[in-house]
């Protein structure tokens, strides 16, 4: 009830205490006691990595046993997506029965719920109505459509195929002598890849699962682990059981960031829950750099900076000392929003620790100066040599299974200089050095009217695109887009291309006929056994026998026989060749022995530059100003309201785009339309808990919207992604293109208290 004396009342009833817990058993019982609960059980124990998260559980070992052997690694998630993906397949009146208008009208979980896609369909210009299409035709279309320039050509995928489909749609594409290969991970750890590989050589994770089992502390920046990476808690509840320190900085205080009951642990963790975070704080959000400069000044100034590996092992480090002398604490503090002591203190526990592993997500990735962020860890790690040994280093913590190993297979923009040269020996010919489009400029070049041809392998192209208004306009001036997908979703409906949209079925991992791998975010490659659908009468198709056979088409047997790569073992091979610290997967068939990628994880301080030592990299303060309500046209008269920094997220029970559930229930989010605040923030806006208002952005408003009060950082708001993406602009980080979608100025306007007050509902 609201206290009628202060309608910003500061208790929400009926938040959990702890996070996962008792709703996770709940959920695997309902899906376990479910009619599909035998072919779900069925397929979780089937020989193939999990398709959701990079934590990459499953593969040879079993589907519940990670890369050490251990069981009982399966988390909810990952029964969420198995779900989908064995709903029966979409009836023919729900998608071609159902005009453009109707299908568009249909919320993400709507579309995920369809079913499941069991026959190609085609939208043509001019036509309301998607209709089927035969795969003869199909191919006849698509081989058309790839026989332009190859500027003109393009290519998007999420990270949830194989290795073999992602190395071959690349190979494609750039014997074609197109390097437009945008991915998902443009949308979120591009930064993380980029200042990497600035630094250390290398842009993945240096860390094994065997290392971070051997830390004392973690600090983990800017992620909602037991929501996304539900499997690293049990690490993190391992760790605090042996006596290490986790420190989480976020914004949001998450509550099962502070206290989390594992289902791996049903008898010390489940009952009342596992501590998880020893020390907790809330930063500004895009802060960042000025945390970790604080956290660098506290340790100098303790003398906990490790002079000595330092000057052994890196470069750069006199320019970042220099840095941190000449960065006052009032600077820092007026930044992050975080007090001296407060960082001191956190200094005092990095200092203390034999061995920290500093993790992140998004958190860190989403913003202007994501590349910035990301280097700002690094050079922590390194100032406290806690980089190239075991236990030790940093992490960042990837999001969709595969979407690392498109990375590897040269699925990017950004090629390794060794893997172009290997390339450019298989194919005979040097590759086209014209830059490619990363995710934000294939819109932008789209919407210029340069893309003549689209092929998205998997994901939501338009949905996980900021200002949807420009992403729908932009792909409706390609003439062709070929969607290759297991369910529909909002992008087939509102990514609509101006003369052909194509929506073909594939296999999903654990049906797919052959055998394929995949690579989690801590270098693993997995290896997935064949498989078989549930669908009767489907018309799907393995995405290497549509790559292979596209590319037959348009190359014959120049300069490689195309038609071979059907096989995926002898992708394997090719890949074996071509892809740096993949040599064991030539042999995997034979051994199905799964592989830690050459190169990646340093258990000693000799890294992958040119010198053999890793080079720290100053990093300015960011000038974190929010405009005034003016910005956007200012309140109209008798209206309250402020300008907040919006965070775009996703809820408990979402998979990137796909929600699986609307309500998040550890939030106190009921639906969707609503937006988390500080309730400090109400009060000086003149706003209430649960009062309805417009949320506006730069791109447009959202009406209707009711406020969650909570536990986020004055001045911040939480909203779920993709659904904000209609309203609000996100510049991109310069250094990689990743749009900052977790800083995004916002206008919430609507009744005053005074008037507006009203009881929840
Ligand atoms: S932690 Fe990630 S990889 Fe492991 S079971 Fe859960 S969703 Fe799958």
């Amino acid at each position: 009830m609201a206290d009628p004396d202060d309608p910003v009342a500061p208790a929400e009833p009926g938040l959990p205490a702890v996070g996962g817990g008792w709703p996770l058993i709940d959920g695997w019982a309902r899906a376990t006691l479910s009619p599909g609960g035998p072919k779900l059980w069925q397929t979780l124990l089937h020989r193939s990595a999990c398709l959701s998260c990079a934590w990459g559980t499953g593969g040879q070992k079993g589907g519940f046993t990670d890369e050490l052997g251990e069981p009982l690694q399966r988390c909810l998630k990952s029964v969420e997506a198995i779900g989908a993906e064995l709903m029966p397949a979409v009836p023919e009146a729900a998608f071609a029965g159902r005009s453009l208008e109707e299908l568009q009208a249909l919320s993400s979980r709507e579309a995920d719920r369809l079913g499941r896609l069991a026959h190609p369909m085609i939208l043509r210009e001019g036509r309301s109505r998607y209709e089927p299409i035969g795969w003869d035709d199909v191919f006849e279309i698509a081989e058309a459509a790839f026989r332009v320039p190859p500027e003109r050509l393009a290519s998007y995928s999420s990270g949830r195929s194989s290795n073999e489909a992602a190395y071959l749609l690349q190979l494609l594409l750039r014997a074609l002598g197109s390097n437009n290969l945008a991915a998902c991970s443009d949308l979120c750890h591009a930064p993380s890849t980029v200042g990497l590989r600035e630094i250390f050589g290398s842009g993945t994770s240096m860390v094994s699962l065997e290392s971070l089992q051997q830390a004392d502390c973690v600090v983990l920046v800017g992620s909602n682990a037991p929501a996304n990476h539900p499997r690293l808690m049990n690490e993190l509840i391992r760790l605090r059981e042996r006596g290490g320190s986790v420190i989480v900085i976020n914004p949001v205080l998450e509550v099962g960031l502070l206290k989390f009951g594992s289902p791996a642990f049903p008898i010390r963790s489940m009952l009342r829950g596992s501590e998880i975070a020893s020390l907790f704080l809330q930063p500004i959000p895009g802060s960042d750099v000025a945390v970790f400069l604080g956290l660098q000044k506290a340790l100098l100034e303790a003398g906990a900076v490790q002079r000595g590996f330092l000057a052994a092992h890196t470069e750069g480090w006199p320019e970042v000392l220099a840095q941190i002398e000449g960065t006052c604490w009032e600077a820092i503090s007026a930044c992050c929003g975080l007090s001296r002591e407060e960082l001191e203190h956190a200094g005092a526990v990095i200092a203390r620790a034999k061995g920290v592993v500093f993790a992140w997500a998004m958190g860190i990735t989403h913003h202007v100066n994501g590349v910035d962020n990301v280097q700002a860890i690094a050079n922590t790690a390194l100032l406290t040599g806690n980089a190239g040994r075991p236990g030790a280093g940093t992490m960042p913590i990837r999001g969709h299974s595969n979407v690392q190993g498109f990375g590897s297979m040269g699925v990017s923009v950004q090629l390794r200089a060794d893997m172009q040269r290997a390339l450019e020996e298989l194919l005979g010919r040097p590759l086209s050095r014209v830059p490619g489009y990363d995710t934000r400029s294939l819109i932008e070049a789209a919407d210029a009217g340069r893309v003549d041809t689209l092929l998205c392998l998997g994901g939501n192209l338009w949905g996980a695109n900021p200002d949807s208004a420009e992403a729908r306009r932009a792909l409706g001036r390609i003439d062709t887009i070929l969607y290759l997908a297991t369910k529909p979703n909002q992008g087939h409906f509102h990514g609509l291309a101006a003369r052909r949209t194509l929506v073909l079925p594939v296999f999903n991992r654990f049906e797919t006929p052959h055998r394929t791998t995949v690579e989690s975010g801590n270098n693993y490659v997995r290896f997935n056994e064949p498989g078989t659908t549930h669908l009767r009468q489907a018309q799907l198709i393995a995405e290497v026998s549509f790559l292979a056979e596209l590319a037959r088409r348009l190359l014959g047997t120049d300069p490689i026989d195309w038609g071979r790569l059907q096989d995926p073992v002898y992708v394997r091979e090719l890949i074996a060749r071509t892809v740096p610290g993949y040599a064991p997967i030539a042999t995997i068939d034979a051994t199905k022995q799964e592989f830690t990628v050459e190169g990646r994880v340093f258990d000693a301080p000799a890294f992958p530059t040119p010198s053999g030592r890793a080079r720290l990299a100053p990093t300015p303060l960011p000038a974190l100003v929010l405009p005034g309500p003016e910005h956007f046209g200012g309140l109209a008269p008798g209206e309250a309201g402020l300008v907040v920094s919006l965070i775009t997220a996703r809820s408990y029970g979402q998979h990137n785009t796909v929600v699986y559930k609307e309500g998040d229930s550890y939030r106190g989010m009921p639906h969707r339309q609503t937006i988390l605040m500080n309730r400090a923030d109400l009060r000086r806006a003149g706003l209430v808990p649960h009062q309805r208002v417009g949320v506006q952005g730069e791109a447009g408003t959202l009406e209707d919207i009711e406020i969650i009060p909570g536990d986020i950082r004055e001045g911040a708001a939480l909203m779920f992604y993709p659904e904000v993406n209609a309203i609000i602009r996100a510049p991109a980080d310069p250094r990689c293109g990743t749009p900052a979608y977790k800083r995004v100025p916002v206008l919430v306007r609507g009744r005053p208290s005074s008037v507006a007050a009203q009881p929840p509902r």
